[in-house]
């Protein structure tokens, strides 16, 4: 049985002077042969769900062969995870600056270019490691050596991504508000979707936007094509440089189901098994047809008008354009004028998740939909 270590990672000070911690779960692998793993949950507050999808991994993989290792972080964001309002739990931005938590991880770009210069005819395994070491001391630089200080937010996201550096996959566990689970996929790893069991993937190209996964993988694939261009053929994926980051929608937000949970763990891990992280052949990802859209075509349908919403559109399921995605009731017009109207585009589409409340704003982001979709 593997035993794992868990650690109490401190990212923070509250006004009164009490500690913001983060609990940090390793299992170290004894032969250490393949990728390193990094997982963590909950960087928004009501997005519970992967904390459920971590406790059944840590579970499973004490009985699991282990080739690599692999950190897990549920509560990713102890101010997010206790910010609640009323019977709801908000944790999406920064109360304080209003700065969504998954946009404040750290890339500088300008690192790209003369790295690759000085790096043009280094060993792939040097390139590697001193690559991680130079993102890993960018960060410390920033936590710890900044005469400026940076925000509460910034110092929780750039430790965790100081430990997410330093793996060679990357899994950030999410949820939509009410919602289809779905995966964030880089463009250069649409082989890896194949093995998780989500139904639905969008394949994002190298723009950095401030989230874990981008803040990840965006660093690699820029070094590559750096090295490209000045003509060095550098393959990313493959061997040494397997880097790969992923943010996984586990469904709707403020629920934990922990026999889903378990469901889910067990695609992350044939989704590990298909990396060789683990050697366990019971994990293999599940037959199911999966559609995937580019970023692009994945769009937000807005409200044309205030009122109550009946949503009725399902998820993953292709809608013909024209077929209603809701009907949006407003009583103030029954009697003299139309009480329900529909909401329709005029574009095929398959409705991903939708908006948590009944009652809506005119312009408030109803549906979000896969447009241009094509099977996987
Ligand atoms: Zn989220």
């Amino acid at each position: 049985m593997n035993k794992f270590t868990k650690e109490v990672m401190s990212v923070g000070e509250m006004a009164s002077g009490a500690k913001l911690t983060v609990p940090v779960y390793s299992f170290k692998s004894e032969n250490n042969s393949a990728a390193s793993v990094y997982i963590q949950a909950n960087m928004h507050g009501a997005e519970v769900q992967g904390n459920a999808v971590i406790f059944q991994l840590l579970e499973l993989l004490q009985h699991c062969d282990l080739r690599g290792n692999i950190t897990l972080v549920p509560y990713a964001n102890p101010v997010a995870c206790n910010h609640k309002n009323g019977e709801y739990t908000l944790g999406r931005f920064d109360p304080i600056t209003g700065v969504n938590w998954n946009r404040m991880y750290h890339f500088n770009q300008s690192m790209i270019q003369p790295f690759a210069e000085q790096y043009l005819d280094a060993n792939e395994a040097d390139i590697r490691d001193d690559f991680k070491r130079f993102l890993v001391t960018e960060l410390d630089q920033k936590l710890a050596h900044n005469i400026w200080g940076i925000t509460t937010g910034q110092r929780i996201a750039y430790q965790l991504q100081r430990l997410a550096h330093q793996a060679d996959i990357v899994l950030d566990l999410h949820t939509g508000p009410i919602s289809s689970k779905h995966l964030y996929c880089p463009e250069y790893a649409q082989a890896s979707a194949e093995y998780f069991d989500i139904e639905h993937t969008i394949l994002i190209d190298n723009d950095f936007g401030g989230a874990m996964d981008e803040a990840t993988f965006c660093p690699w694939w820029s070094l590559q094509q750096a090295f490209e261009k000045l003509g060095r053929n550098f393959t990313m994926g493959k061997g040494a440089f397997k880097r790969e980051s992923f943010t996984v929608e586990l469904g709707s937000q403020e629920q934990i189901d922990l026999d889903v949970a378990k469901e889910d763990a067990s695609s992350i891990l044939a989704y590990l098994h298909s990396q060789g992280v683990i050697d366990n052949q019971q994990y293999q990802p599940k037959a199911m047809t999966r559609y995937a859209c580019y970023l692009k075509d994945y769009k937000a349908i807005y409200s044309p008008m205030g009122g109550m919403v009946d949503y009725l559109a399902e998820f993953g399921k292709p809608l013909a354009a024209g077929e209603p995605l809701a009907r949006i009731l407003r009583m103030d017009n029954y009697g003299d004028g139309e009480a329900l109207h529909n909401v329709s585009v005029d574009e095929d589409v398959i409705p991903i998740l939708h908006f948590a409340s009944a009652s809506v704003n005119q312009g408030t982001e109803l549906y979000k939909v896969f447009c241009n979709y094509f099977k996987l």
